[in-house]
């Protein structure tokens, strides 16, 4: 049985970050990051859908769960080599099946009246040629980054994930929340550290919201896994 849920993500940045903004150019930058409309940063949802997902096929391989390898469409569910949907096609979706939830971006939890440009800063980088692992003096680039935040609070992000999952289904994509600790590109140079954790959960039954709980939706597909 599947129900309509609704799920609040909160991500607390641990270290600086960098989503890299397709649509911007800035003077004198050579990566900008990601905004919103109203110039502030935010989290695009194919980047935490995208690591969510990626989490959870870990997870349930780990557990002992059959799942299928995307990106290659002939590699994921139903043509994996097993019955039927992996947990995580019941969850995201394959190129066959419609996704079992939907998620927005994570925006700014407290704006408050900071302007978005003191929330961002420029960094210097060096290009490293992969191959020959040397720097190279050419590959100077300016990268931008939001700034982590200040004292011991991290810059906080929230977004909503809604959708008709079973308890099962939604049990494993919480389990794998907590397991996301970097999103966004250049984690080599120490950006896009991460707490992701699950605000509330609600299911809606008998004409309302009714919260769930969170903790016990998980321990029961853990403690059930075959491995
Ligand atoms: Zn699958």
């Amino acid at each position: 049985m599947t129900d309509r849920l609704r799920i609040v993500l909160e991500a607390e940045l641990r270290s600086p970050l960098h989503i890299l903004g397709p649509g911007r150019t800035v003077a004198l930058v050579d990566r900008p990051v990601e905004l919103d409309a109203q110039g502030y940063p935010f989290i695009p949802a194919s980047t935490i859908r995208g690591r969510l997902r990626v989490h959870l096929e870990r997870l349930l391989r780990q557990m002992g769960y059959p799942v299928c390898t995307p990106p290659a469409p002939e590699q994921m569910c139903p043509h994996a080599g097993y019955d039927g949907y992996c947990l995580a096609c019941r969850v995201f979706g394959s190129p066959w099946r419609p996704s079992g939830i939907v998620n927005g971006g994570l925006r700014l939890a407290a704006p408050g009246s900071t302007s978005p440009d003191l929330l961002r800063s420029e960094r210097t980088s060096v290009g490293i040629n992969r191959r020959l692992g040397t720097a190279q003096a050419e590959r100077l680039f300016s990268l931008e980054a939001v700034a982590a935040g200040s004292g011991n609070t991290g810059l906080t992000f929230e977004g909503e994930m809604v959708g008709r999952l079973t308890a099962e289904e939604a049990g494993w994509l919480l389990a794998a929340v907590p397991l996301v600790a970097h999103l966004g590109g250049s984690k080599a140079r120490g950006l896009g550290e991460v707490s992701l954790r699950t605000k509330e959960v609600a299911w809606w039954r008998e004409g309302r919201w009714q919260p769930a709980d969170v903790q016990r939706l998980m321990e029961e597909v853990l403690d059930h896994a075959p491995a």
